[in-house]
């Protein structure tokens, strides 16, 4: 396929009437100042992944908004999610992730970090295929058309210490030799995905499990939900003495493979310490903001960080980074905080970084309208800066080489939301 664009953002800047090739799912060329081929009009900008995110919860954004009888957290949201996913079937996973991809894509994530850990029928035992679930969550991802990291998790206890699990985490729950047969099924089954590990949680999975994990998998993506909580912090400080971040930093080979999903909760020495190691903060500013998880120390981490849209309760490529931004301006009552410098974008700051960090937490290569680069394009309907704070739509999306968003609409958007409405029906009826 042949193409040009009005202006590209290619590695070394922008670029006027740029004509690009794609074979097979990759650019083949980019040459700037050549019109040639289709007129595809606008402003390029690779596309965005999405670091961290649990699909089926899409289907409950909304639902838990409504006030309770003692004081609302993370933790009471948590019950409600957990009396809402009872009821999930495999269809119904498949059809909400389906949504949620189509969603993602509309606002130009092109690549996705599933951090999966809904395994079980509802009782709690395996499905036949143990990797029933993933392999929805694949087939939603092919359906879209948007790129896959499968990050199956390992859940097995209720807290710090290996204690048990609750009722409500029945459907998560493995021990680590049933785990890493999933790993294994679920790379079989999901060819064109790139598949990592993931201990859900320093509370869900031992410090022995995480090793055994680590020498199973010594290559290939790691993530791990850290510190997103104060009450979590201060049951770890209670178990062994350490905050969360800092007992992983000491007792895991915590290296550029990791993604630390959260990490809200640090002391200046821990960000410092995690900057440190190359692992990525996966930050999902929105949803840290809708659960009460407080906000994350950008200012002082210098390490890679990327975007996840998590709870998806709102599901925005340029929203997370403008939300990331304005907790630092509402913290330090300052603008343009995430700027690298006098004169810099900050939109185009913002968009460089979460490129990078979300494309290194995902085990893929950073994306760029660059020769080699996967064709994972998003045209936007201005600049970084206007996109990210003054609105500007996402108009166009390309992902592997096929435009799957046009004026703002996902191809198979009215075949893929009816499925997802009667889905949502049937469980809220
Ligand atoms: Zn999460």
């Amino acid at each position: 396929m042949r193409f040009w664009v009005d202006e590209a953002w290619l590695p070394e800047g922008w670029a006027r009437d740029v004509a690009l090739e794609v074979q097979d799912g990759v650019i083949a060329s980019v040459t700037p100042g050549r019109r040639e081929g289709a007129h595809l009009p606008g402003r390029t900008v690779p596309g965005m992944p999405n670091l961290h995110s649990h699909t089926f919860q899409r289907a409950m954004a909304g639902l838990a908004e409504r006030r309770g009888p003692a004081a609302d957290s993370f933790w009471t949201w948590r019950e409600v999610m957990y009396g809402f996913l009872a009821r999930l079937t495999p269809d119904d996973v498949e059809a909400i992730a389906a949504q949620a991809m189509m969603e993602m894509l509309e606002t130009g994530f092109t690549h996705l970090g599933e951090f999966h850990y809904l395994h079980h029928a509802p009782d709690g035992t395996p499905y036949a295929d143990p990797a029933e679930m993933a392999v929805r969550i694949g087939a939603a991802a092919a359906e879209t058309g948007i790129g896959l990291t499968m990050l199956p998790v390992l859940y097995s206890h209720g807290g710090f210490g290996g204690q048990p699990p609750a009722p409500g985490q029945r459907r998560f729950v493995n021990g680590t030799d049933a785990y890493l047969r999933l790993v294994e099924r679920t790379r079989a089954a999901l060819p064109h995905a790139i598949t990592g590990i993931a201990p859900h949680s320093l509370r869900a999975a031992t410090g022995e499990q995480i090793a055994e994990l680590l020498r199973a998998h010594p290559h290939g993506p790691v993530h791990i939900h850290v510190a997103e909580q104060v009450a979590e912090v201060e049951q770890c400080l209670a178990w062994c003495g350490a905050r969360p971040v800092q007992h992983l930093l000491a007792t895991q080979p915590v290296d550029a493979r990791w993604c630390l999903v959260h990490a809200t909760q640090m002391q200046p020495f821990e960000t410092a310490s995690l900057s440190a190691t190359g692992a990525v903060a996966g930050l999902c500013p929105i949803t840290e903001a809708n659960l009460g998880d407080g906000i994350f120390d950008a200012l002082r981490f210098t390490g890679p960080w990327g975007i996840g849209s998590d709870s998806n309760v709102e599901i925005t490529a340029p929203g997370e980074l403008r939300l990331l931004e304005y907790g630092q301006r509402l913290l330090h009552r300052g603008r343009n905080l995430l700027a690298r410098g006098e004169g810099r974008s900050t939109g185009e700051d913002l968009w460089t970084a979460a490129l990078a960090g979300g494309a290194q937490a995902c085990g893929i290569a950073a994306p760029a309208i660059a020769p080699g680069a996967r064709a994972d394009i998003a045209w936007l309907g201005g600049t970084p800066d206007e996109a990210i704070f003054a609105a500007a739509p996402v108009t166009r999306v390309m992902a592997a080489g096929r435009v799957v968003v046009e004026d703002g609409r996902h191809a198979k958007r009215d075949a893929i939301a009816a499925r997802f409405r009667r889905v949502l029906d049937r469980l809220r009826g």
